[in-house]
């Protein structure tokens, strides 16, 4: 494993699956789930986001979350997380075991409407009382909150850089452990990226700690320079670039893990990850999920000789 307070540490969250399988249209096995994330953690991936404990009649491909969850939290004792939308959500994934669980909470007041049927602010005071929640049990739960359309918004098209400052500050004020900026869309450019995670890091400081991006205008890894750049050391991506927002129309996918960690590696960045495992755990994916289109250029290309002979 990656010294995780090593200066060229960069951690990878794989967000698969949850941003990439609530978009799929056929639904994966929960033991294919299982033997998938399993090969991810093996693979050396040190956080995943497993699933959601959304209403599964809005996103039956997760009504299986706190199985998962609670079959991954005995294979690891860290780094199995949750999206959950408010505190009974919070309050299922703890029940489950989970190490951390992600808040979505839309700066685009149209997106938080239909993403989770509040306000901004309204879901921002959520925050605050799962935080209290939280800290109120016995055992420690990270909460992070993943500011949705940070970055620009379908529905509402430009976001102000002051209204995500404010919306961010706020989080820190109600107790976020981790504040996640979300391209969710993937309408962001890297001068873009630069600039917002600046002002709000001049807010909060390192309780902006990750960028959640999407490729839609294949800009994803010119983003997570960026991104890089400013300071930023965790990133989501997905495993096969799945991944959406199923109330953001327009949303493609993900950046591709697997490009993701060759790019980090090649640059000598350290994620502890291993590529050759991680394409293993890509053939579970699409075991898993048989005709699902998967991207990602390493896949196509296979792992150059060079990155092997940089490796050994
Ligand atoms: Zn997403």
């Amino acid at each position: 494993m990656a010294d995780d307070h090593a200066e060229n540490y960069v951690k990878v969250c794989e967000v698969g699956p949850r941003d990439g399988l609530q978009m799929a249209p056929s639904i994966m096995p929960t033991p294919a789930k299982i033997a998938w994330l399993k090969k991810i953690l093996e693979a050396g991936v040190p956080e995943i986001e497993a699933g959601s404990f959304v209403p599964p009649r809005l996103v039956p491909q997760m009504a299986d979350t706190g199985d998962v969850i609670r079959a991954m939290s005995l294979c690891s004792d860290h780094g199995i997380c949750a999206l959950v939308p408010n505190l009974k959500g919070a309050q299922l994934a703890y029940d489950a075991g989970a190490h951390a669980v992600i808040v979505p909470v839309s700066v685009s007041e149209k997106h938080s409407l239909s993403n989770t049927r509040k306000g901004t602010f309204e879901q921002v005071a959520e925050v605050q009382s799962i935080v209290q929640w939280v800290r109120a049990q016995p055992r420690a739960m990270r909460v992070d909150v993943g500011c949705a359309t940070a970055f620009g918004c379908s529905m509402e098209g430009v976001i102000a850089l002051d209204r995500v400052v404010a919306v961010a500050s706020a989080l820190a004020r109600a107790g976020a452990d981790q504040v996640v900026l979300a391209d969710t869309v993937g309408y962001g450019n890297p001068a873009q990226i630069r600039a917002v995670v600046r002002a709000v890091r001049a807010e909060i400081g390192p309780v902006l700690g990750r960028l959640h991006l999407h490729d839609t205008m294949g800009l994803g890894l010119a983003n997570v320079l960026a991104g890089l750049d400013a300071g930023i050391r965790e990133f989501d991506s997905s495993m096969g670039g799945l991944g959406g927002c199923p109330f953001a129309p327009g949303a493609s996918g993900n950046i591709v893990t697997e490009d993701l960690v060759f790019m980090l590696e090649s640059m000598g960045l350290r994620t502890g990850i291993d590529l050759g495992a991680l394409m293993q755990a890509r053939v579970l994916l699409q075991q898993g999920l048989p005709g699902e289109p998967l991207r990602g250029n390493i896949a196509l290309a296979g792992i150059p000789r060079t990155y092997r002979e940089r490796a050994a």
